[in-house]
């Protein structure tokens, strides 16, 4: 039986991450989500840089899940938040982390989901019509929407839902026409229902919410029981020495503190690929 099986979970939200968040939560463990509309979260920071987020990734979704909470009675609160960034390895591709945080008042704990990978998130200076035309090609535009604005990526006078071709075009010359220096600066939208690469990845930070939802302490049945620390050392095939690769989990439950090492790899041994004294 589900932990939540008919409990409310407040989740506040605006801008369609819903659609992707509320059934799979609601079918999976039975619980009844009620989305909190009635707030602007764009206060706690926008993509458009209108309104800078104050505090990190993390802390900025947590507060949001308490403000459900408030707004709407409950001990169970749930927030997404999402950021774009360079990726971590080459600092090259535009990158997207998701994360959706629930938070239970009841029990003291907090589950965080979280999914990260290449995103959708490019711009383009220009004067030239021709240049915007394959820009807005290459971001997957009209699906993907687009952000207008004058000059430079500070200016204020933005223009959002440009829906069409003919709209684009004709608020591109627009925008041309009121700019101080002929150029216009255009970008990827960042809002979840504006950018489907995004709402995939809500989607998958959300089935690792789930599964962590899912995991209950074997002792105090608490849900939340997940990784805390990865042990890398499974031996090398070669020589028997500690590899890179993990071989074991520790998982531990926020509640009652019960901690578990779990195998996590059915391979005895590792290629001798990553081991630092064969292959140094
Ligand atoms: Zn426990
Ligand atoms: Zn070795």
């Amino acid at each position: 039986m589900s932990y939540y099986l008919k409990k409310h979970i407040a989740f506040i939200t605006k801008h369609g991450k819903e659609a992707v968040i509320i059934p799979v939560l609601e079918k999976n463990l039975q619980c009844y989500i009620t989305h909190v509309k009635h707030y602007d979260t764009d206060q706690q920071g926008t993509f458009t840089r209108d309104i800078e987020r104050v505090d990190n990734q993390l802390n900025t979704a947590r507060h949001k899940a308490r403000i459900g909470m408030e707004m709407s009675g409950l001990n169970l609160g749930l927030a997404s938040e999402g950021a774009f960034g360079p990726d971590p390895f080459t600092g090259l591709i535009p990158w997207n982390r998701e994360i959706i945080v629930l938070i239970d008042n009841e029990t003291k704990t907090e589950i965080i989901g979280e999914a990260q990978g290449p995103g959708n998130h490019q711009h383009l200076i220009t004067s030239n019509w021709s240049e915007a035309l394959t820009f807005g090609k290459k971001v997957g535009f009209p699906d993907q929407l687009i952000i207008i604005r004058p000059d430079h990526e500070s200016d204020n006078r933005i223009i959002k839902n440009i829906t069409s071709w003919d709209l684009y075009e004709k608020i591109f010359h627009d925008v041309i026409n009121n700019s101080t220096t002929g150029y216009a600066f255009i970008e990827t939208d960042g809002r979840a229902y504006a950018n489907p690469k995004r709402m995939e990845m809500i989607a998958k930070a959300t089935k690792d919410l789930l599964i962590k939802m899912q995991s209950c302490c074997p002792d105090c049945g608490t849900p939340g029981f997940t990784v805390i620390e990865r042990f890398p050392g499974l031996p090398c095939k070669n020589c028997n020495g500690p590899t890179k690769i993990f071989y074991m989990d520790l998982y531990a439950c926020q509640k009652c503190g019960e901690h578990r090492e779990i195998r996590c790899t059915d391979q005895e041994w590792a290629d001798p690929l990553y081991c630092d004294f064969c292959n140094p």
